[in-house]
């Protein structure tokens, strides 16, 4: 796949230290490029859509904004939608989202042994828009790693 001169810009604020502190990829040794197609085959995979994902997603952080902070119970989930300070630019350069965010996990397992990124999806205004616009989950090892499999098991 050839990369676009807007992918090649796009890439290289995912780095650390450019937008976040810890940048999009995690511990992913990956090509961003390569996470976009592979994950994709997962979310065909799974019969994952992006826009009914990200729609969820947003239902979820709006429902979860009843909880002002504490967790409050969704169906069979926890949700909680932190408050959102300021505001980060989108690598692709196309907006500025809320930076929030929101946690959803199983109601039925505690806390303390809540994996992050096996058994609770942590995402923010910005997550969603990439997910929704450019297909991107993010890195292995991201804290916001939208995995496909995780978003199957939570959300459908
Ligand atoms: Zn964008």
């Amino acid at each position: 796949m050839k990369q676009s001169p807007a992918d090649k810009q796009a890439f290289q604020k995912m780095i650390p230290g450019v937008i976040t502190a810890a940048g999009f990829l995690g511990d992913d040794d990956r090509s961003p490029e390569r996470i976009i197609e592979e994950d994709g085959i997962f979310f065909d995979e799974l019969r994952l859509d992006f826009d009914a994902v990200s729609d969820k997603l947003e239902e979820l952080q709006h429902r979860g904004e009843a909880g002002l902070g504490e967790p409050i119970t969704v169906g069979k989930l926890l949700v909680q939608s932190g408050d959102a300070r300021g505001m980060l630019p989108c690598p692709w350069s196309d907006g500025f989202f809320h930076k929030n965010a929101v946690s959803v996990r199983p109601a039925d397992v505690p806390i303390e042994s809540c994996v992050e990124g096996e058994d609770m999806l942590i995402y923010s205004e910005l997550s969603v828009h990439m997910l929704r616009v450019h297909h991107f989950c993010q890195g292995r090892g991201s804290p916001f790693r939208l995995e496909p499999a995780l978003i199957k098991r939570l959300l459908f």
